[in-house]
């Protein structure tokens, strides 16, 4: 069985960037370092229109994302002291 590395106390996120292929376009599936949860993202939304992000099936725009999940990134940075 492959070792987890942690980052912080908790297993490393998998990354899997996904090519284009038939009706499937370009994207990556993050998966839980610890079991089979994951999420798809895709940078360009499914529509492939210029400046949206699709998590987990929720389509918004990468500004709207920005604003949602920067605070939460830079809050975690700093309950951890970095
Ligand atoms: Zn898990």
């Amino acid at each position: 069985m492959k070792r987890l590395r942690l980052i912080d106390g908790v297993p490393e996120l998998r990354v899997r960037k996904v090519k284009e292929s038939g009706i499937k376009v370009a994207h990556l599936v993050v998966q839980c370092g610890c079991c089979a949860n994951k999420i798809e993202i895709y940078p360009s939304g499914l529509g492939d229109q210029p400046g949206l992000l699709e998590i987990g099936g929720v389509e918004g725009s990468i500004r709207n994302w920005r604003a949602i999940l920067l605070p939460l990134l830079k809050l975690g940075s700093l309950r951890r002291g970095k």
